[in-house]
């Protein structure tokens, strides 16, 4: 059982929870992107467990009036841990996801697993474009991966990056991933048609996006993580399709604390949860 001071971040231990949380959403004018927390497995049978949760939750899903999509991530379904793994689960997700068209996002990892990730992405949309990637600003090969994604159905989300990744490969300075940012933008208001997803909660990057959508008219998703900028999202979703990605899932406690040591704001708001103000 999730404690009260977690339920701002994660939504529950269950699939029930997460669909609990999300038809809310669906009432308040917000979809939804539905992850079960788990990652880097170093054998191949929690790997088939999330699978077979994954289906589940894509079939339960499919059952619902609503505009749920799916997150997962690579590791959770076996990248790195035996040739074929992780390409034989996302097989048996994608299918399932085509048959009930839900959307599903492939979320990026550390950046020794981006060409895997991308290669995968490349390998299935073209047989189902209900799927989109993650990409990350801060790694410097994102404009080369962008303009040759461009060229594929399905979406993109671009985020800032969430992994600290070494100086020869990414960005560091938080200044430069920031201007990363923007040009990576440009590039994608510029060259895609539209399945442009700006994940971020930064009001700079919203803006940026929203004044190349005025000069390209190319359409775009807002997506933003559940417990961050909640009342921004129900303002943005009066002008906006925005998406709140929701973790759910036992393996909550660490998502939660890395959520709690990211802000200032957010240790704030546990620690006074703790004291019960
Ligand atoms: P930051 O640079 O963290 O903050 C910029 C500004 O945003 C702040 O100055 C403030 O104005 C505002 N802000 C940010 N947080 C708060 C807050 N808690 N309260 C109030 N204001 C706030 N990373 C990956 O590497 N791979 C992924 O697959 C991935 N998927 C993601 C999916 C979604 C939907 C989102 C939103 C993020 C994802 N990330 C992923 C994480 C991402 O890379 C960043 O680490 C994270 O979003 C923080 O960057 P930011 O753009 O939100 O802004």
């Amino acid at each position: 059982m999730i404690p009260p001071i977690a339920n701002r971040f994660v939504a529950g231990e269950t699939e029930r929870d997460v669909i609990t949380h999300a038809r809310v959403l669906d009432t308040e004018g917000i979809n939804s992107i539905c992850n079960l927390l788990g990652e880097h497995y170093d054998s191949p049978e929690p790997a088939a467990a999330d699978r077979e949760s994954y289906c589940a939750l894509i079939e339960a899903i499919g059952e619902e009036d609503i505009d749920a999509t799916v997150s997962i991530k690579p590791s959770q379904l076996g990248l790195g841990i035996a040739e074929g793994c992780f390409r034989s689960n996302l097989e048996l997700v994608v299918e399932r996801a085509a048959e009930q068209e839900v959307f599903l996002w492939i979320d990026m990892e550390d950046h020794e697993t981006t060409d895997a990730t991308l290669d995968a992405y490349t390998h299935h949309v073209e047989e189902y474009d209900g799927i989109g990637v993650c990409v990350q600003a801060n790694l410097k090969r994102t404009p080369d991966d962008l303009r040759r994604l461009a060229d594929y159905p399905g979406k993109v989300r671009l985020v800032k990056g969430a992994y600290d990744e070494p100086g020869d490969v990414a960005y560091r300075e938080k200044s430069r991933v920031n201007e990363a940012y923007r040009e990576c933008l440009e590039i994608m208001f510029a060259e895609f048609d539209g399945g442009i997803a700006v994940g971020s909660h930064d009001p700079a990057m919203i803006d940026d996006a929203e004044e190349l959508h005025d000069e390209h008219g190319t359409a775009f998703e807002i997506q933003m993580l559940m417990g961050v900028r909640e009342d921004a999202q129900h303002d943005l979703a009066a002008d906006h399709e925005v998406y709140q990605y929701i973790p759910y899932g036992d393996s909550w406690l660490s998502y939660f604390y890395r959520r709690m040591m990211e802000r200032r704001e957010n240790l704030l708001f546990g620690l006074r949860a703790l004291v019960g103000g």
